[in-house]
Parts: C-alpha cells; sequence; structure tokens
C-alpha cells in the first residue's frame, strides 16, 4: 500500500483517534446532536463508502486508517455527521476529549 497524503489543518483541530490524521476544523461544526454526534459542514482527509445503506447513508471513512468516523445523508449535502467517539481534539481546548 502506498504512502497516503494528508492535509495538514492550521489551529485547532478535531484528529482521527485512531491514527490521529486531521479531519476538521471547530469552525466547520453547525450542529451537535448532545455530546454524541457534531455535524460538519466539511471534512479534510475523508472518503465516502461507495454503498449507501437502505436508509440513504453512506459511511464517511478516515483516508489514512479506513476507520468509519460518521455518516453522509446523500439526500443533504454538505452535512457531514460525525461520531465523537471517532474524534480527538482540539488540544486544549473546551471540547478536548475527556
Ligand atoms: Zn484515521
Amino acid at each position: 500500500m502506498g504512502r497516503v497524503f494528508a492535509i495538514e489543518l492550521e489551529g485547532p483541530v478535531y484528529t482521527c483517534k485512531k491514527c490521529h490524521t486531521h479531519l476538521g476544523v471547530p469552525n466547520d461544526v453547525i450542529s451537535k446532536n448532545g455530546p454524541y454526534e457534531y455535524e460538519f459542514t466539511r471534512l479534510f482527509n475523508t472518503f465516502l463508502a461507495e454503498r449507501t445503506s437502505n436508509d440513504g447513508y453512506k459511511g464517511i471513512l478516515c483516508v489514512c486508517c479506513s476507520s468509519e468516523i460518521g455518516n453522509y445523508g446523500v439526500s443533504d449535502p454538505n452535512s457531514y455527521w460525525v461520531m465523537r467517539d471517532e474524534l480527538h481534539g482540539p488540544e486544549g481546548s473546551d471540547d478536548d476529549e475527556v
């Protein structure tokens, strides 16, 4: 397997819990479903699963470790729901994992 090129983001970032790839920035979080799921308007270093589930979602996967980190609603563009459990950071912020 070749080396994966990942974008490095500036400032406070959410990273993949497993491989620490930069995935998103707090400014792109538009809503939160309690402490469990965050809705981002965009993500970095991710790709969508090819398969669409019966209820119209595609898995969002980390480009480096292929972990499934959330769900993308096919009928709802620019809405990326990410499981908080799969995110780490941002370092030093109130929102850093406990
Ligand atoms: Zn990862």
